[in-house]
């Protein structure tokens, strides 16, 4: 990203209202700075050479006004940009979260977890730059100007050393800039993958610790840590050149100028006394740049980080929904030449399905592992929008409908469902409000998980922790059931509803979704032999194209299969 471009971010545009105050404060702290050199110098012409001591009272007292009021000033100045950064990480967060909430599902798979995590890294980072020295010391670079244009007016003779050094500290830190900025991005990316590693290792502890792996990890994890060592060493490396280098030229810097200075003295072109304020005033121009060796990282750093945010608010949202309510009062799908994919060059999952589904009934979903059960759920629920052909639901396209009103007439069981660390409450409930116990309890006994729940020492409020630990595979599975039918949605969609329930829990709720079926719509994926008995249709999906559809008997028979009686068998 160009400097240019930078300024025109909106990012940063948020802090911007106020630039014009900050400019003005920082104008006069820069201002008052020449204070100081003034006073010195008239110390030594008016003072020690001419012995005027009244005049020295008056200077005294001059000086001491100048140095309060120039700490009022930057007192100032800290707490304005604490109040940027501070208003600005509020609006930008609060931003951020909007956005990640309107991104569809399909953008928000499409990157791994730490890049989601690192955007709010970002927000952080820009608040502690434009909170910080940083953002005091680019602010104040450009008043070198005006003290070169001070050292032309009270010592002309050192105006071009002073000019010269300048020009030659500006490359110095140009030079420097060019150096870190790419090695800021090497080493931001190999602290990631190390991050990601360690994360990743650590949320797949059981899976590590039962294969035995940490020597395998283990030796993966040096190699990424080592990585980063290099890379901060490498940076580290460059930073010290260019800080000592700079350092020491700052030191031939006062030797030249002295020098020039005592020959200009020795010519009566100079007096002592505006010597030794220009050397003051060149040592003031130039600490701020042997300063930005240093900070140039995190420069780098902000930029990337502003340059990351810019990008992600350009991301694709979700349909926002009509602006008038379109009701949801039969659950009759509609698809019509429906094709998905998940990335823009990936083959179509689902391939041109075509077809109505229910209203009401009980209906489920065949096909190989890989075949697009989910995805199909997934589109039908609202979570992925067709690529291509139209998904209707009760005659209106699923675009009209805002998540809210989705999340209403739709509930959704994932094939892998996921708690929250909270309470089995909590966890049923989720974001809903005003939920009452007994519609917990209800949907609690649909997905028979009430009884197991009242018969533990803490029942509804017993706590489940982060990746589900504490419950079991089938209750966890349970508890996102009575999730998705908490409320009695108008659609049920279930993804492998009992892959983890037993037999007996398994059949009881074929019997509850088979009532409910009656007056609702229930499309399950599945393959369990209890379900395909109880189904009113079922439909066989062979990669995304429909093999087979119709009436649940005329598809079992077509497939072979026999339609179970009470206790008998389910094919052969
Ligand atoms: P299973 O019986 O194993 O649950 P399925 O019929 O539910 O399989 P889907 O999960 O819908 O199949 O997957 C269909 C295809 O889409 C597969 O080829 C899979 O690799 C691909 N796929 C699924 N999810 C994603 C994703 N998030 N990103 C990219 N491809 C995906
Ligand atoms: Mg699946």
């Amino acid at each position: 990203m160009s400097g240019g471009k930078l300024w025109n971010s909106a990012v940063i545009r948020m802090a911007m209202p106020r630039l014009g105050e900050l400019l003005l404060v920082s104008f006069f702290i820069n201002l008052l700075a020449v204070g100081v050199p003034v006073f010195v110098l008239q110390v030594y012409d008016r003072v020690v050479f001419q012995g005027g001591v009244t005049t020295l009272q008056g200077l005294v007292i001059g000086i001491v006004l100048v140095l309060g009021f120039d700490f009022f000033l930057r007192l100032t100045r800290a707490r304005f940009f604490q109040t940027v950064a501070a208003n600005n990480d509020a609006v930008l967060a609060g931003q951020l979260f909007e956005k990640l909430y309107r991104l569809p599902l399909r953008v928000l798979e499409s990157k791994e977890l730490w890049y989601w995590q690192s955007l709010f890294q970002d927000a952080v980072l820009i608040r502690n730059v434009l909170s910080g020295a940083t953002a005091a010391l680019v602010i104040d670079l450009p008043f070198a100007l005006l003290f070169l244009l001070i050292v032309l007016y009270i010592a002309p003779p050192l105006g071009w050393v002073i000019g010269g050094a300048l020009l030659l500290f500006l490359f110095l830190a140009i030079a420097a800039e060019r150096m870190i900025h790419g090695r800021a991005a090497t080493e931001r990316r190999v602290v990631q993958r190390r991050d990601t590693l360690l994360a990743d290792l650590m949320a797949k502890r059981d899976t590590v610790k039962l294969l035995a792996a940490s020597t395998a990890w283990k030796k993966k994890w040096a190699e990424e840590h080592s990585r980063v060592i290099d890379a901060s060493l490498g940076r580290g490396r460059i930073t010290d050149n260019y800080r000592i280098l700079s350092q020491s030229m700052t030191l031939l810097f006062t030797v030249v100028i002295t020098t020039v200075g005592a020959l200009a003295i020795l010519e009566q072109n100079l007096t002592i006394g505006a010597l030794i304020a220009a050397n003051m005033l060149g040592s003031r121009m130039i600490a701020p740049m042997v300063q930005m060796v240093e900070h140039w990282r995190v420069i780098a750093q902000f930029r990337q980080a502003v340059n990351r945010l810019e990008k992600f608010q350009q991301m694709e949202e979700d349909h926002s929904g009509p602006c008038i309510d379109i009701p949801v009062d039969k659950g009759r799908y509609t698809l019509r030449d429906v094709h998905f994919a998940y990335g823009e060059e990936d083959d179509a999952v689902i391939n041109g399905l075509e077809g109505n589904i229910g209203p009401g009934g009980l209906h489920v979903l065949m096909g190989r592992n890989g075949s697009g059960k989910s995805t199909l759920l997934k589109l039908l629920s609202g979570f992925y929008l067709p690529l291509q052909g139209k998904m209707l639901l009760d005659d209106a396209d699923l675009r009209q409908f805002t998540p809210e009103q989705l999340h209403q007439a739709i509930g959704f069981l994932p094939q892998r469902p996921e708690l929250f660390r909270g309470t089995i409450h909590s966890n049923i409930v989720v974001a809903a409000d005003g939920v009452s116990d007994d519609a917990v309890i209800e949907s609690a006994q649909a997905a028979q998980l009430h009884q197991f729940v009242v018969e533990l020492p803490d029942g509804y409020q017993t706590q489940v922790g982060e990746d589900n630990r504490g419950v079991s595979g089938g209750v966890v599975q349970r508890i996102a059931l009575a999730r998705a039918m908490l409320n009695k949605p108008l659609v049920l969609l279930l993804d492998e509803p009992t892959s983890n329930l037993d037999r007996e829990s398994e059949s009881a709720l074929v019997n509850v979704l088979k009532r409910y079926a009656e007056s609702h719509t229930v499309i399950v994926a599945t393959h369990s032999p209890a379900f395909l008995n109880a189904a009113d249709s079922i439909l066989v999906l062979e990669t995304g194209k429909v093999a087979l559809a119709g009436a649940a008997g005329a598809v079992l028979e077509r497939m072979g299969w026999l339609r179970q009686t009470p206790q008998g068998p389910v094919g052969h």
